[in-house]
């Protein structure tokens, strides 16, 4: 079991990661990272297939004969302690040849320029490319709101795909399946099926209430949609790597999508009786769900991720004439 002080501090990183990837949204503001305190831990979690954390999302990384595949690179501080990460595990000294992102945020996508130059090829769904290029807004429609700048020429994805892309390397058919308007509308779920493993991008996570990015096409519904589809195809026992967070399983996947959908009922229920968002906060509807208040997605804020998503409203930035 983790401490309290470990999951404290784990909440509190994916603030301060949010703060410095996004700049730093009222009530987040916290300094960037020490990137050179930051160590990467590798995990086996099957067959060919390891788990990197070290600060932004979950790394997975096929390492095998015909080289390494990531899905998934961090921050750009980071990318050179990942290689060596990878090469220290003395499995090959073929490089990194493929990267594919699982959605569009920093924390995902911030090592693409050093990995791109190192010689890999980045993939992803078409409106992560889109996203990174034009930039513009991220948030929940609501007090969690933050400017994206465009991403550089040598951060965009060189091969994109709509529905879905298999990269067949290490004897694996690594597939990438474009899940719409979950927590973007770009997030695809990684599938790795020889060695029974997923990598669910931040349509999954264990901080608590999840980021839902409405203002980047994001919306409640599509999560559980895509949680629902995903577990669906998915065998019993399949090892789960959530976006952010420990290693999982089905069951820790089922009560993540049993308490989208519970709460979504009851801000629904709470619009259906004509009740404002104010008045939503007030009554502390989600207090039956307080355990996955956290410190990056609050009470509160979920709230507001649910009425935004449930109404229609993405948020964004007002534009002055
Ligand atoms: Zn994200």
């Amino acid at each position: 079991m983790r401490s309290n002080v470990g999951v404290r501090a784990g909440l509190l990183l994916v603030a301060a990661v949010f703060a410095a990837l996004v700049g730093a949204p009222p009530g987040y503001a916290q300094q960037e990272p020490d990137w050179s305190k930051v160590q990467i831990k590798v995990t086996k979690v099957f067959g060919n297939i390891y788990m990197l954390e070290g600060q932004g999302g979950n790394i997975a990384a096929s390492v095998g004969e015909d080289g390494i595949v990531i899905v998934d690179d961090q921050f750009a501080p980071l990318a050179e302690k990942i290689q060596t990460a990878l090469k220290e595990l003395k499995i090959t000294d073929k490089p990194v040849r493929f990267v594919i992102n699982t959605h569009y945020h920093g924390d995902h996508t911030g090592g693409n320029v050093p990995f791109a130059s190192g010689g890999s090829t980045v993939i992803a769904q078409d409106n992560v490319r889109k996203r990174l290029e034009k930039g513009g807004a991220a948030g929940n429609g609501g007090s969690v709101k933050m400017d994206v700048k465009p991403a550089e020429k040598a951060a965009l994805p060189i091969i994109t795909f709509e529905h879905d892309v298999t990269v067949h390397l290490n004897g694996e058919d690594i597939r990438a399946l474009h899940f719409p308007s979950g927590h973007t509308d770009g997030d695809s779920i990684i599938f790795f099926p020889k060695n029974n493993i997923v990598h669910m991008g931040d349509d999954f996570v264990r901080y608590g209430f999840p980021f839902i990015d409405v203002t980047s096409g994001g919306s409640v519904q599509g999560m559980i949609d895509a949680m629902e589809k995903a577990t669906a195809q998915l065998p019993a026992d399949v090892k789960v790597i959530p976006g952010h967070g420990q290693l999982s399983n089905l069951d820790d996947v089922r009560a993540f999508t049993k308490m989208l959908k519970e709460t979504s009922a009851a801000v629904q229920k709470a619009l259906s009786d004509k009740k404002t968002l104010e008045q939503m906060k007030a009554e502390k509807i989600l207090a039956p769900w307080d355990k996955w208040s956290g410190q990056f997605i609050n009470s509160d804020a979920f709230i507001e991720t649910l009425y935004n998503s449930l109404t229609g409203h993405p948020g964004g930035f007002v534009k002055h004439n």
